[in-house]
């Protein structure tokens, strides 16, 4: 049985919700946990970087040469019910995820249905809205650490997920985990599911394509900020840096409105940071992972 696919330079533009232009020498496809586990154990000498959906990544690079390893797990998809919970593969879209949990009218999850990434890459940095993350509702997590190579099981303690964060080691992949079945009402659900698209999509901007919320919301003597009333403060909201753009219809966000390069991306990251800083003596930290 194959277990994962192997291509060689491959564009990544499908691969980064952003649709920044980038290639890499050396791609593999997971196709199962098993798929993913196997191809860690033939990369140890490879610089390897997971991708789920690409939703929350800065493609830093033109090119990754030969030295870089991406693994990209969205193929790896599968979602199931066993000893009463679910079951779901690191490459499962939060989106299915949320579908599934309607379909066995299990409650918890519309929060996550119209979250772009994958289960790994919730879970890597407790991804949510409002006050559902995805933390609140593991039982288990599989994971392969590339330290020790091999596969453990982690039951997270109280305190492990906190804000956009979780307590695994940066050597960590996640293969699998165990989610909560709390049992529900699958309309109920459907409802929830509605009443959120339909916020979503009144605030934020879907017609660009981006990566969500470009930076972690600061704190200020103790006090939550929202990063979008900084922005709208400094007169950046429309701000425009070759083909990237401080969204007009939400500041929170950066888009690519025309071919944007990493540069033209960066280059408006750092004024941000700038002009909030110099007027409001606010550090801004990118919630965005920097794939170097
Ligand atoms: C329109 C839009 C709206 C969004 N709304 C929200 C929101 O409401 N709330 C929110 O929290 N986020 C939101 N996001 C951001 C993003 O969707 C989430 O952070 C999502 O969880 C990222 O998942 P991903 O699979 O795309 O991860 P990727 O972007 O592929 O990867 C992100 C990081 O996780 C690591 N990673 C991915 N998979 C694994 C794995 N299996 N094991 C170990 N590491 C892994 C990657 O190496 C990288 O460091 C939004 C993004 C967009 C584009």
């Amino acid at each position: 049985m194959q277990n994962s696919i192997k291509l060689n330079d491959v564009p990544l533009k499908k691969y980064n919700t952003l649709q920044l232009e980038s290639y890499a020498n050396v791609v593999y496809f997971p196709l199962n946990k098993q798929g993913l586990i196997e191809v860690l154990n033939t990369t140890h000498n490879s610089k390897r970087i997971i991708i789920g959906k690409g939703s929350n990544i800065l493609l830093k690079k033109e090119r990754y040469e030969d030295e870089y390893v991406f693994i990209i797990t969205s193929l790896m998809d599968d979602i199931h019910i066993e000893n009463d919970e679910i079951v779901c593969e690191a490459g499962a879209s939060l989106s299915s995820l949320a579908w599934f949990a309607i379909e066995h009218s299990i409650e918890g999850y519309a929060f996550a249905e119209d979250i772009p990434g994958t289960v790994g890459g919730a879970l890597i940095m407790n991804a949510g809205q409002y006050e559902f993350t995805i933390g609140q509702y593991v039982n288990w997590v599989d994971v392969y650490d590339t330290e020790l190579n091999e596969v453990k099981r982690i039951n997270p303690e109280e305190g492990f997920f906190t804000y956009r964060h979780a307590k695994f080691k940066s050597t960590d992949i996640v293969l699998s985990c165990g989610l909560k079945n709390m049992g529900g009402d699958d309309l109920e659900n459907l409802e929830k599911v509605l009443n959120y698209k339909r916020e979503r999509y009144r605030k934020q901007p879907r017609n660009y394509p981006n990566a969500g919320s470009v930076f972690k919301r600061p704190k200020k003597d103790g006090e939550w900020l929202f990063v979008w009333k900084l922005f709208e403060a400094c007169g950046l909201r429309g701000k425009r840096i070759g083909g990237a753009e401080l969204s007009f219809k939400h500041p929170g966000f950066i888009v690519n409105v025309n071919h944007a390069s990493t540069k033209d991306v960066f280059d408006l990251i750092e004024l941000c940071q700038k002009s909030v800083k110099d007027m409001f003596d606010v550090d801004l930290e990118l919630e965005w992972k920097v794939i170097e």
